[in-house]
């Protein structure tokens, strides 16, 4: 997978988040970190973000499938 591809993947993520009004106080959310983990194999894009008005968190969880394709590559290289 190309970079324009994954490029597409966060900024999709990115607008479900700012598409995301605060539970709390219907404000919009930041995002202030980006990690990728591996559930049960399956890669996942974890976004912490905090609401820009009232400070409340929230945690997006977003599948992540090119992260399988790096890891491949990854490990081909090694090899
Ligand atoms: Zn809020």
């Amino acid at each position: 997978m190309i970079l324009t591809d994954i490029m597409k993947y966060v900024e999709s993520e990115y607008n479900v988040i700012n598409n995301t009004p605060c539970e709390i106080c219907g404000g919009s959310y930041e995002a202030e970190e980006l990690e990728i983990v591996i559930v049960d194999g399956e890669p996942f894009d974890v976004c912490l973000c905090f609401c820009s008005k009232c400070g409340h968190e929230k945690v997006f969880e977003f599948p992540a499938p090119f992260v399988l394709n790096d890891n491949s590559n990854y490990t081909s290289n090694l090899n």
